[in-house]
């Protein structure tokens, strides 16, 4: 079926009404909470809308009605054509590093904040678009997404969630039945994405930048309300300071869920690190095949910047940085403001070790009583002997749940099939059985076997591109099963043939 995009917008059709009571009530916290982090807007209607993909169990968890939601209303309202009652979208403005240099305005050039809403475990979640349209921060761009990057925001991020890693998440695809133009022409689409909230680094950057610490500490008073409840009723410095080790703690225990699944995030600029310590904005990422800690795959990080292995390093430079906004809150004496945030930031790696830590003994199956020292030295171990035989990461963790029930032949022939052949794995499984690891469940409940790989995300974006959603959906519906052993998931396991891993570039697709 080919894309019916239109190639000069015409008049966008009228949009149905939703049936009452298919969506929650929104409210604009952020928009009434934060005078001047945001401008009101409108989404830019599109000429046909089309639904692509609904994500029906987050519908339901935000008290949607998804039945509601899968006509003709729900497609002009996620293509940013029908605004819902009740809510007063806004363009939200922050500030960012990108690559290391500092931009003091960047903001939502193609996303509209529509506002929050409660789902049915009483959590303030935000929705937002993403491709709708330009806005006062669009700079050159054209506020617009393509159909691609938008349904692997979709891909990767359901992963992340069925993975267990805290991520914002889709809520829906729609077609925009418009072209966008980036190296080819491209069919459009808008996303809509909910979050715990938009709040990123580069939200206190913004008002940093302006020397406006009356309004940074009003964005901490609502950063505060929003993830840290606790901390509320705290005199001003002590809630600076305790929000941000929450903060970093946050974003420790998140890079130490991404190492143990072999994520590299590929644009971790301060304005992609969110407060919350969600994942968010799955551009150039990509989960790697053969192991490799220097793996990057973005084709615009030249230096290396966001590679896997420096991205603890990155988490703690980008939260060096939120520190700097909270400086004139932390203390009225600049040097003890310096002295506490430093403390801060100095504390980062011991707590950035300890998730990592929590995250390899869960995977290596390793029970109480812990040894810290012993615990590290033995995951380290396995991690040097991956990098030296560059076997594929997911199977190779995988496979320790054989090697939990005895047997060790389908590792054994992972490693004697690599370059370096089997030395060393045999010695590393006595370390680590002396270790007495958990059973093969165990293993297994801490191990995917189905990730993301890239090959089959390609493939399914380039049919769904094409107009056939059906490899789109098939991948995404085992992606929601990454524990699982059931036969059919077989060919979403397996490793990509050499040739297409060799050299595997992403792009930003912006
Ligand atoms: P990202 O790399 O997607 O996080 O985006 C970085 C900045 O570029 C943000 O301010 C985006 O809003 C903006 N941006 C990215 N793509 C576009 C686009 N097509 N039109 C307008 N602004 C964009
Ligand atoms: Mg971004």
């Amino acid at each position: 079926m080919p894309h019916p995009n239109a190639d000069r917008p015409e008049a966008p059709p009228p949009s149905p009404a939703l049936p009452a009571g298919a969506l929650p009530r929104f409210e604009q916290r952020h928009a009434r909470e934060l005078p001047g982090a945001s401008v009101p807007w409108r989404p830019v209607p599109v000429a046909r809308p089309a639904l692509l993909f609904l994500n029906e169990a987050l519908a339901a968890e935000l008290g949607m009605d998804a039945a509601a939601l899968r006509g003709p209303a729900g497609a002009a309202l996620f293509a940013g054509n029908l605004v819902p009652e009740g809510a007063e979208p806004v363009a939200q403005a922050y500030a960012g590093h990108q690559f290391g240099g500092f931009s003091p305005q960047l903001g939502d050039g193609r996303a509209l904040l529509l506002g929050e809403v409660t789902d049915r475990a009483g959590r303030l979640r935000d929705v937002a678009l993403k491709g709708s349209g330009r806005t006062p921060f669009s700079r050159g761009g054209d506020g617009r997404a393509a159909v691609g990057p938008m349904l692997r925001e979709v891909l990767v991020g359901e992963a992340m969630h069925a993975l267990g890693v805290p991520t914002t998440r889709a809520l829906a695809v729609a077609a925009t039945g418009e072209w966008v133009y980036r190296d080819d022409r491209l069919p459009g689409a808008v996303l809509t994405r909910v979050a715990a909230s938009h709040l990123r680094v580069g939200s206190f950057q913004f008002f940093a930048a302006r020397g406006d610490t009356g309004r940074v500490q009003q964005l901490l008073a609502h950063a505060v309300a929003r993830h840290d409840p606790e901390l509320a009723g705290l005199p001003v410095a002590e809630q600076a300071a305790r929000f941000l080790e929450r903060v970093a703690r946050r974003q420790a225990a998140l890079v130490a869920r991404w190492m143990g699944l072999g994520f590299i995030h590929g644009v971790m600029n301060t304005d992609n690190m969110t407060i919350s310590g969600e994942t968010i904005d799955y551009g150039p990422c990509a989960f790697m095949e053969a192991f490799d800690a220097g793996a990057v795959f973005s084709s615009i990080d030249h230096q290396g910047r966001y590679a896997y292995a420096n991205q603890p390093g990155i988490a703690r430079w980008n939260l060096a940085r939120l520190a700097e906004t909270l400086l004139p809150l932390l203390h009225a004496d600049p040097d003890a403001a310096v002295a506490l945030a430093t403390a801060t930031i100095d504390a980062f790696p011991g707590w950035y070790e300890a998730e990592w830590r929590a995250v390899w003994r869960h995977k290596l199956g390793l029970a109480e009583p812990f040894d810290d020292a012993g615990d590290t030295r033995l995951a380290e171990a396995w991690l040097r002997l991956l990098q030296e035989h560059a076997v594929d990461f997911t199977r190779a963790n995988r496979l320790l749940a054989d090697a939990a029930a005895g047997d060790d032949a389908p590792l054994q022939a992972l490693f004697a099939a690599s370059d370096g052949g089997p030395a060393g794995l045999a010695a590393w499984l006595v370390h680590w059985r002396a270790r007495g690891p958990r059973g093969p469940a165990a293993l297994r409940a801490a191990n995917p076997r189905v990730i993301p790989r890239n090959h089959r995300v390609e493939e399914a974006l380039a049919a769904a591109t094409a107009g056939d959603l059906a490899p789109f959906e098939a991948l995404l519906a085992a992606l929601r099963r990454p524990f699982d052993e059931a036969p059919e998931l077989a060919p979403y396991a397996e490793p990509a043939p050499p040739a297409l891993s060799a050299g595997y570039r992403t792009f930003c697709g912006t």
